[in-house]
């Protein structure tokens, strides 16, 4: 199992030059980049600096964060998506990192379950034209968001997107925050291929009320009141043995050295991790 950092988790306290930096010095052995701290590099680094920096490190590229909110978008706000789309693209093909994380929408009024799958859908299929238009064809992994506001808020909800899309390249991100947090069955993960989970967030949540946690209640992998015991019991009986990345939002710990940030999310990580996987 390998152990990966999501950007969020520092987002408050550092920058891509220095996660990558801190990542490699600590022993992560992937990173997942974010958008927004993408840019801020490249005002200042190359595209080339990016690369030279993964073909000396131990630590690699695993995915892109995030095409947000692409369900029932205005035609210019599409575009504006897709331009972030074509700079992973842009970006992937020189670092070998083809996975993107694709988040559905917040506050889309009085859609139906089946509207909703169909306007997934149908982004799912531009997405991976525009990126198959750009040269670099892309592994989308579907992130269901357990706010109560959010289009897509549970697994068997994105699952069955997933599913219908019947596409060799899309799969779901399996967040333990969001599973929790809108209340996810047990049974829908267990009955989800393992092939289909492209990416694993780990994380813990304050024990709050279903519908009420935000990511900012985020803690400490273990640290929570999330049954994180029997999700990875029911992925490790599947044998999903891929990758786990700590994925925290907490202001708390924007507040330390982005050094220590690093350091306490992977030795927490390791932790609950460890009586299931052998890490690394
Ligand atoms: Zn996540």
């Amino acid at each position: 199992m390998k152990l990966c950092f999501n950007q969020a988790t520092t987002i408050g306290n550092s920058t891509l030059e220095k996660d990558l930096e801190l990542c490699e010095k600590h022993g992560y052995d992937l990173i997942e980049i974010r958008l927004d701290k993408l840019r801020e590099y490249l005002a200042i680094h190359t595209i080339a600096d990016l690369k030279a920096f993964f073909q000396s490190s131990r630590l690699k590229p695993f995915a892109f964060n995030a095409l947000e909110w692409v369900n029932f978008r205005t035609p210019a706000d599409w575009e504006t998506l897709m331009q972030g789309l074509d700079l992973f693209c842009e970006v992937g093909k020189e670092i070998s990192c083809d996975r993107v994380v694709i988040v559905p929408t917040p506050d889309v009024g009085n859609k139906t379950i089946a509207e909703i799958k169909a306007s997934s859908l149908e982004a799912i299929k531009a997405i991976d034209s525009r990126a198959r238009a750009n040269g670099w064809p892309m592994k989308l992994a579907f992130e269901f968001v357990g706010y109560p506001n959010l289009c897509v808020n549970t697994f068997g909800q994105a699952y069955d997107i997933v599913e219908a899309a019947n596409m060799d390249n899309v799969g779901i991100v399996l967040d333990c925050f969001h599973f929790h947090a809108m209340g996810s069955r047990f049974e829908d993960l267990e009955r989800a291929a393992k092939d289909k989970i492209y990416i694993l967030h780990i994380d813990d949540c304050e024990d709050l009320p279903v519908g009420a946690a935000r990511d900012e209640h985020r803690l400490w992998p273990g640290d929570g009141a999330i049954d994180l015991p029997r999700i990875f019991q029911i992925l490790k009986d599947k044998g999903y043995d891929e990758m786990a990345s700590v994925e925290l939002f907490r202001p708390e710990y924007y507040e330390m050295p982005a050094e220590d940030t690093i350091r306490i999310a992977k030795e927490k990580s390791v932790k609950v991790l460890s009586p299931y996987w052998q890490i690394g």
